[in-house]
């Protein structure tokens, strides 16, 4: 369980805070997404949670221990960072070796060590790339790499920033459906930062920042039902929500008639 209670945070030399006052829970296997517009503050949100970024007031709890300078480096063991720029992540001369670093860190046996790295790879479907080097990879063949060696570490928590922002949509798809597998299947929390609505609507639940504050906490479908409301904080709603409501606004029979494309984009 994560818990934030009357966070604030400011970077250093900064004069004004990027979050204020946020109280959150976040419960074991909860799927939360958090959206906004750019520099709302989702990203160093993100980092609250694994303590790359330290509450400037307010408490952080991870498992029931305060984030702080010494209690960090243990919350990363169950909680797993994907990034937005892979290219960031990567330390390893090949693909397999990069994924290995993580759980050398760990201290896993090597036979343990070598069956998660096939495994991870197996699952974001880059076990042909085992040999190459990450450097060469597409942005999309990063973003799964990195995947893999959070996946390997087999972490309790997921913190996903933007992590498949290059991927083509059928890797999209893939990878969210893999998230979605860990999440029903192995109890996972997964939290994700985008600011693509249709991904954010497969979540259980979804935290929307608006200047560094939460302005609405809930379910996907709630969020969804504020309509224009959602473009006062930037965020665009789903294809598929513009069309549904073109359609009952105007009682429209789909058979019979063509649909306004201008009004949908
Ligand atoms: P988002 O992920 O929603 O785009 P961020 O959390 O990245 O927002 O950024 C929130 C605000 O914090 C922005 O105004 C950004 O300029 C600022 N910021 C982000 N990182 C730093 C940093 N390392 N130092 C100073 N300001 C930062």
């Amino acid at each position: 369980m994560i818990e934030l209670e009357q966070v604030s945070f400011r970077y250093q030399n900064e004069a004004s805070h990027v979050l204020e006052n946020i109280n959150l829970t976040i419960e074991h296997g909860e799927w939360v997404a958090i959206v906004g517009r750019n520099g709302s503050g989702k990203s160093t949100l993100a980092k609250l949670l694994n303590g790359l970024c330290l509450a400037t007031s307010g408490v952080v709890r991870v498992n029931q221990t305060v984030l702080t300078d010494e209690s960090k480096h243990q919350a990363r063991h169950y909680i797993g960072m994907v990034f937005q720029n892979p290219e960031n992540q990567f330390v390893g001369t090949t693909v397999a070796d990069d994924v290995a670093f993580g759980l050398e860190n760990l201290a896993v046996p090597r036979e343990t060590m070598i069956k998660r790295i096939d495994q991870s790879l197996e699952q974001v479907d880059m076990t042909i790339y085992k040999d190459h080097e990450p450097s060469r990879l597409s942005g999309g063949q990063k973003q799964r790499v990195a995947l893999a060696s959070v996946l390997a570490m087999q972490p309790e928590v997921i913190v996903l920033d933007e992590a498949t922002s290059m991927l083509d949509p059928i890797g999209k798809k893939q990878v969210l459906s893999l998230i979605q597998e860990l999440q029903e299947q192995l109890g996972v929390t997964v939290i994700m930062v985008t600011h693509d609505l249709n991904e954010a609507a497969l979540a259980d639940r979804v935290i929307t920042l608006d200047e560094g504050t939460v302005w609405f906490d809930g379910k996907p479908r709630e969020l969804l039902e504020k309509g224009d409301q959602l473009h006062e904080v930037g965020l665009e709603p789903p294809f598929v929500t513009k069309v549904y409501q073109q359609l009952t606004r105007q009682s429209i029979d789909i058979t019979q008639e063509p649909l306004h494309y201008e009004e949908l984009v």
